[in-house]
């Protein structure tokens, strides 16, 4: 982690196509130190570029931890996984990974989450509206699902393209 690090503790995020952010993370196993470290580190990093959200793969980790900030609120999310959901909403959604690029995409209207806490404890979160659709895009993220990838194949296709465009076509 220390090489893609500068002095603020600001992470490098990775722009698709990077094919790390395909990957499938894998479950946090020890609740330490240096897992309370990168959470800030991940904190510091979303808010360096007005994030409302950012999972560890786009930093070029592959374990499932993300932090979420909106509305004043702060959430960290360690092993997530959904326990509950109803409703549906649409809405615009945008990526840390994709700069400058916006998409509409459907999702739950409320979710029921378990996670873990930083000391390892398994906690429920609830939430809904843009909050619900935060948690989901992060959760995706862990799993290697991008928001694009629940887009219709014309419009993934016509933000592939401009994301080609953003990173200069590298990878
Ligand atoms: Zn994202």
């Amino acid at each position: 982690m220390s090489e893609n690090e500068n002095v603020t503790g600001v992470l490098e995020i990775l722009h698709y196509p990077n094919p790390i952010l395909k990957k499938q993370s894998e479950e946090v196993k020890v609740f330490d130190d240096e897992l309370e470290d990168f959470v800030k580190k991940l904190f510091a990093t979303m808010r360096s570029h007005d994030g409302v959200g950012l999972a560890a793969p786009q930093v070029g980790v592959l374990k499932k931890i993300a932090v979420i900030e909106y509305e004043e609120k702060s959430y960290v999310l360690i092993n997530p996984k959904v326990v509950d959901q109803h409703g549906i909403q649409e809405g615009e959604e945008g990526c840390l990974s994709f700069p400058g690029l916006y998409a509409n995409v459907t999702r739950p209207e409320w979710v029921k989450i378990e996670t873990y806490d930083l000391h390892g404890e398994k906690t429920f979160i609830e939430a809904n509206g843009y909050t619900a659709r935060a948690f989901l895009h992060e959760m995706d993220h862990l799993n290697g699902k991008l928001f694009i990838d629940h887009l219709s194949s014309i419009k993934r296709n016509a933000i592939k393209k401009k994301a080609a465009k953003h990173t200069g076509g590298h990878f």
